[in-house]
């Protein structure tokens, strides 16, 4: 069975030196001098105490971001200038990796070799993306009826407000900073009040890159205070949002009851891995794992629900519970740790009380389902079987190590199993079957297919749900027109032979 490593490294190691509500340039204490505890999830201990930013600390930020907006230098700059700054942020970052990387590993439990390899040098080459795309925003010359010149400007939408979420605290940032700052918009971010840390460490590199104050402000604080103030403020032009469904439709009724301010959404999922017979088994076994436990499970395109056909079930079934036995469960810092704890209390509580349900419901239990350790958040890698589509575990998302296995015979019904969701995130399929591949592609209603292979991601590479997973995308240069409005111009030409 899992067990846990440990190699004895401490929160210690790395010193947090960012605490504050970064606004307008400076760092501040909030208006109400409240803090709040972040909470290391390897231990359960506190890190430090961060200050909580309310109602009164977003509508300065409001209103030092619009006064950037509007007077400031960003949306005015040449291009190319916005884009050079955006550059030298991202070597910033990148010569500080480890700290950010170590950031992110006390705040959400994360692995710091995946943070220093993956999250944080992906950061700084979204950033590189789209500085690289701030000078090629353009409009469009039109040949409008009539004796008329017609033409569109793309102009920046204005005052952001984006929400993220502690799973990918570095990603989830520079997902949603990088296409509105190439844009020339300026904004009001609310990390996470799991994960404040590398946010106020982003805040601070960006001053010394050259962002001009009040272009980026970071205001920590929780949801239902600061997090609401966002979404219902008079003077913000856009939320962008990336958390649960269930906050997404508050997010998008305050919109709405406010300003009517633009909305786009990243929500939950519950995707799909489909398995067919002629699969690699002990390929698409590692596959179905990692595609569970990666990020503890933390992940909105988790494979949690995996299909596997017929005639490969029973020996794929066996491989997957060897692989999860031999998953390294341990302290995040420990090179040999595939899995950490989860990210607090909460979700530790919430994936176990699933597990039960699970139990519950009658599903069979392969491997895991205990907690790991006597102190932090460790949750056994975690597999049931004989799972009916109806089932909490089956229907929820859980966000956590647990994946629901079923067994399918045709590819009618893997299609209808995989669309038995709210959701519409993401889905893997695997096969060699061109034919099958492109069907189910097709049939299967998310916003990302993965075929043969799973968490690829890529800059270019529009993403977002489908269904109750949201909609508007981040990536891609989609993701830059989310930020941007369409202005239409329009003169008369005077003796045209046109
Ligand atoms: P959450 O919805 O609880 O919180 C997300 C953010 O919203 C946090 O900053 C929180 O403080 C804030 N918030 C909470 N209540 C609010 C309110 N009433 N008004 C305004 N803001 C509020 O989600 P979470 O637990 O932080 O993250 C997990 C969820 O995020 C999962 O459902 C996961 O699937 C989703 N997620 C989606 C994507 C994606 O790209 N689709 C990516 C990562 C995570």
């Amino acid at each position: 069975m899992t067990e846990l490593t440990n190699n004895g490294r401490d929160c210690s190691s790395v010193t947090v030196k960012f605490t504050k509500l970064f606004i307008n340039g400076q760092f501040l204490d909030s208006v109400s001098g409240k803090t709040f505890e972040t909470i290391d999830p390897r231990t359960g201990e506190v890190i430090t105490r961060i200050s909580e930013g309310t109602r009164e600390d977003i509508d300065i930020a409001v209103k030092a971001a619009r006064h950037a907006f509007d007077f400031g230098p960003w949306p005015r700059m040449p291009p190319s200038e916005r884009a050079k700054i955006m550059m030298k942020w991202a070597e910033l970052i990148d010569e500080n990796v480890e700290e950010l990387a170590a950031l992110d590993t006390i705040d959400a439990g994360k692995l710091y070799h995946m943070c220093k390899a993956v999250d944080i040098p992906t950061a700084s080459n979204t950033l590189r993306y789209y500085a690289g795309a701030a000078d090629k925003i353009h409009g469009e010359v039109l040949k409008m009826s009539g004796k008329f010149h017609a033409y569109t400007l793309m102009e920046p939408i204005g005052v952001v407000g984006h929400i993220i979420p502690w799973n990918f605290p570095t990603t989830m940032f520079f997902l949603k900073v990088s296409p509105s700052l190439a844009a020339g918009c300026t904004m009001v971010l609310k990390p996470a009040e799991q994960t404040p840390l590398s946010a106020l460490f982003y805040a601070h590199l960006a001053k010394l890159a050259g962002v001009p104050d009040g272009v980026l402000n970071v205001v920590p604080g929780f949801g239902p205070t600061a997090g609401a103030a966002i979404s219902s403020h008079m003077d913000i032009d856009k939320v962008s949002f990336t958390g649960s469904t269930e906050v997404g439709r508050e997010i998008m009724q305050a919109a709405a009851k406010s300003n009517l301010k633009q909305v786009s959404l990243e929500l939950g999922g519950k995707s799909p891995l489909i398995i067919f017979d002629d699969a690699d088994i002990d390929k698409a076994a590692d596959l179905a794992l990692l595609g569970i436990l990666f990020n503890k499970g933390e992940v909105c395109v988790a494979s949690s629900r995996v299909f596997v056909q017929e005639g490969i079930y029973n020996e794929f079934e066996k491989k997957l519970v060897e692989k999860a036995k031999a998953w390294v469960v341990g302290d995040p810092f420990d090179p040999k740790s595939q899995q950490g704890p989860q990210v607090d209390k909460n979700q530790f509580e919430k994936v176990l009380s699933y597990i039960e349900h699970g139990k519950r419901q009658g599903a069979t239990l392969l491997t895991g389902g205990k907690t790991l350790g006597n102190k932090g958040y460790y949750i056994q890698p975690t597999i049931f079987s004989d799972v009916k589509e109806d089932m909490l575990i089956a229907q929820d998302e859980i966000f956590g190590p647990v994946m629901a296995l079923k067994k399918f015979r045709t590819i009618e019904e893997a299609i209808k199993s995989a669309n038995n969701t709210r959701y519409g995130l993401a889905a893997g399929i695997v096969t060699k079957n061109i034919d099958t591949a492109n069907t189910m592609s097709r049939s299967i209603r998310a916003g990302t297919i993965w075929i043969n292979c799973y968490f690829a991601f890529g800059d270019d590479v529009p993403f977002g749900g489908y269904k109750m997973s949201g909609f508007g995308k981040d990536s891609g240069l989609d993701a830059l027109h989310k930020y941007l409005q369409v202005k239409s111009v329009v003169t008369p030409i005077y003796d045209s032979p046109w």
